[in-house]
Parts: structure tokens; sequence; C-alpha cells
């Protein structure tokens, strides 16, 4: 058995180094097949990078299969006394590293490809910073914006009851993902648990901090964002006192991305929402701009600090960052000629199309891509999941400190293979990626 786990390990290595010999300058055009289909993004990404890495075609079959697909129908019964049928999903796309993990999204596009790719984008993520999970999403197809909270309640438990033989500490553990938070989380490790018979907090991540939830992360993606741009800042040698970003999207991750870059000195001169989008060249109030969202039911609407401006338009504006920070194929080929930004900081999960990925490297943008650029999110989970599992709390400051020191280092990896291999920072972060992965596979072995 060693021998063999041996062998294999050596081919690999061999394959590895010879391409490092011949640095990889041509690379094959990846099979996109259409540019709305996040699973289809997520392949030809995929596809690219195990070629550079040589990978052969069992193994490629292998991480590019999701390890397991649920789909159920969830009845519930709504306030008007009417039933309601909503469909639910959970993908496990991989627990080669270790336990599968990944959040739930509560929204009206969420299909089985969007969360076959989101699943698998968790693996590619889980990898890169280097933590011991594999990759899973779950989502539901519904709309929270329409529904009260004792909707959203009976939904959240009959989805987790439906999960009950699927989730775990040790074998899929959810997360807050679009249209969740930590609301939803304490009713399914609520639900879970009497399923159970026992209180098991490690069950689920993003809880509220009285039922085990960690400090620091609401803030973790939009902070791991933060430390992106700063790390990708320095290499192109941007002052962040001397520079304008864009954000699109103020929800969790980009309003914390927002507050943070503005602490570090980085001028805000546009952000949006569902609302709108909002500009000023002058510097927007961040602080303000979360104030008021706050007490405006959750939007921007009517935002004074700003004026308004066309949603499109934000994306093309000439700043030095970008941060799309809202959802995916926002960055498609219909728009990326037109994007001024010198580098793009990827909030969001996807939000750049396969299409886009050509254009926008050859207008020689550096890109910190979604797997590694909001990668802090599942960092701080994952420290969550450690402290109920010791059952002790860390200091916030523990916390940013440590998540701070992942999010750099696994930056300074992907930079450096990018450089190594001569490849875009996208597809270094997926070659570090599927390298671990496939590298654990070798030694786990399968049937
Ligand atoms: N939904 C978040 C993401 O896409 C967090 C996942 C988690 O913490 O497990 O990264």
């Amino acid at each position: 058995m060693i021998t063999c786990n041996g062998l294999y390990l050596y081919n690999f290595t061999i394959v590895l180094n010879s391409l490092k010999n011949k640095r990889m300058g041509y690379i094959e055009p990846a099979p996109i097949k259409d540019e709305g289909n996040p699973f289809e993004a997520m392949m030809s990404r995929f596809h690219i990078a195990s070629q550079i890495l040589g990978l052969d075609d069992e193994l490629y079959n292998v991480l590019k299969s999701p390890a397991k697909q649920v789909i159920v129908s969830l009845p519930i019964t709504m306030d008007d006394g009417s039933i309601r049928v909503f469909d639910g999903y959970r993908v496990i796309h991989s627990n080669i590293l270790g336990p599968s993990k990944g959040g739930i999204r509560f929204d009206p596009g969420v299909s089985i490809d969007e969360v076959k790719a989101l699943a698998a984008w968790m693996t590619w993520k889980c990898a890169v910073v280097d933590i011991p999970y594999g990759g899973a999403k779950g989502g539901v197809q519904c709309n929270p914006r329409e529904m009260s909270s004792g909707e959203m309640e009976r939904l959240m438990r009959a989805y987790t009851l439906a999960m009950t033989e699927i989730f775990g500490p040790d074998r899929d553990i959810p997360a807050p993902d679009m249209g969740t938070g930590p609301r939803e989380m304490a009713w399914l490790m609520d639900e879970f648990s009497r399923s159970r018979g026992m209180t098991i907090n490690s069950v689920v991540t993003g809880k509220p901090l009285v039922l085990g939830g960690s400090l620091g992360r609401t803030e973790a993606t939009g902070r791991g964002v933060m430390v992106s741009a700063l790390a990708a800042m320095e290499k192109l040698k941007i002052n962040p006192y001397r520079a304008t970003c864009a954000v699109q999207g103020f929800g969790n991750v980009g309003s914390f991305a927002a507050l943070l870059m503005a602490e570090r000195g980085v001028k805000i001169v546009a952000i949006s929402d569902i609302s709108g989008a909002y500009y000023n060249e002058n510097g927007i109030a961040i602080e303000n701009a979360i104030d008021y969202r706050n007490g405006n039911n959750g939007s921007l609407e009517g935002f004074s600090g700003a004026e308004l401006i066309e949603g499109n338009e934000l994306l093309e504006l000439e700043v030095d960052v970008l941060i799309p920070a809202a959802m995916e194929d926002v960055i498609t080929s219909r728009n990326a000629e037109s994007i001024k930004a010198r580098l793009i900081v990827e909030g969001a999960n996807g939000p750049t199309s396969a299409k886009a990925d050509t254009i926008i490297n050859n207008k020689g943008i550096m890109v910190a891509p979604d797997i590694l650029a909001n990668a802090g999110g599942v960092t701080v989970s994952y420290f969550e999941w450690v402290q109920n599992r010791l059952g002790y709390k860390w200091t916030g400051e523990r916390v940013n400190r440590r998540s701070d020191r992942i999010m750099k280092d696994a930056f300074d990896h992907v930079y450096s293979t990018s450089q190594e291999y001569d490849i875009s920072m996208r597809i270094a972060a997926y070659v570090v990626a599927i390298d671990k992965v496939a590298k654990t596979y070798k030694y786990r072995g399968g049937f």
C-alpha cells in the first residue's frame, strides 16, 4: 500500500517538475459552454489548472464530480394558511480533505447547477487557505425578502430536518451564505440538536455569539478581502492612501470590506446594493452608509452621502481597486473590456465569467480570485468549529491575528505559484488547491 502511494506521488512530482522546467506560457483554451452557468465557469478554470498540473484522467474525473447531491421538497405552511413547496439542495463536492464545509443560500435564483459550482468552489477555497475541510453548499429556492420571520424559521427547520443525516460536526458543517445569517444558523443548530437529543453547536458556524459563535466571524469575509486587497496593492505598488476603490454589493461582505479598506486609507468612491449604485468622488463615509443601511431596512435607498449612478457604471469606473461583492457573473465578456481598475478583488463567489478572464488578463488587470480573496469567512468558521470543540472562547484579537496570517500566507503562496508558472492569479489559486486535494486523494486512495 505504502509503495503504491509512494509510486503515485513519485509520478506526480515528475509531471510537476517537467512542467516547471517548461514554464507555462501557452495554455490550451478551456471548453467554455455557457457564460451564465456557474458550474461551467468553475469547470473551465478547473480544466486549465488540471492541464497545468498534468492530472491524469481518473483523478480529473474524481475531482470534478460532486461526492453527493441531495434534493428535497419542503412543504411549508405560510402565514396566510396556504402550503407552499420549496426546493432545497445540499451538494457535497468533496470530503477528501475532511468534513465538508459550506454555506446555505436562500435566494430565488438557487438551482442545482449553482449549488454544485458553489460546493466545488468551497473545496478549492478550503484547500487554498489550507484548512482541513472539504467543500459543500446548500440552497433553498425562495425569496427571504418576501417572507416573514415565522416562515423563514419553519423553512430553515424543515430544511435542517431533511438534512439531519447529512449534517454533522465531523460530516458536513453548514454556515450562512446569501439570504441567511446568524438567526438562521441558530434555528439550524437548535433543530439539529433536538434530533440528537443534546446540544451540538459545532454542527454549524456563523452562529450568534451566545450560541457559540466566534468573535470576528461577522466581519471575517470582508476582512479577508481587505487583507488580500492590501497584499495585491503592495505587489502593484499602489499606495493605499492614494488609492480609490469601488465596491459592488453592500451586504455582509462588501460593507465590511469597504469599511476596513477605508480605515486603512483607501478612498471608497462608489458602493451599491439592490437599490442602486452611489458615487462620491471625494469618498463615501462608509460608517455613515452602514448606519444608514441598518436603520433603513437593510437598504441604501435614499442614501444622501453620494449621487446615484447606473449599476453598470460602478464596474467601469476609473478606480484603482474594484471589489465585486454581490453575486456571480457580473464581469462578463460584455463589459470586461470597459473595466478600468488595476486590481479586482473578488468578495463574491464567481463574479467573473470564464470568458471575461481572458479579456481581464490581456488588459493586465490583476485579480485576487474568489477562492482566495473571500476565504476569510470560512477560515473564521473553522476557528468557530475549533473553539466549539475545545469548549473554549478565543479573543477577537486572536481570531483576527490568526485569520490575517492565514490569508496573507495563502496570498503569497498563490502569488509565487502564478510567478513560477507564469499564469494568472486565478489559475494559480486553482493549481494550489487542486494539487493539494489530488495529493491527499492519492494518499487516501479510492476503491
Ligand atoms: N458562505 C461562505 C462562503 O462562501 C462561508 C462558508 C463557511 O463559512 O462555511 O465562503
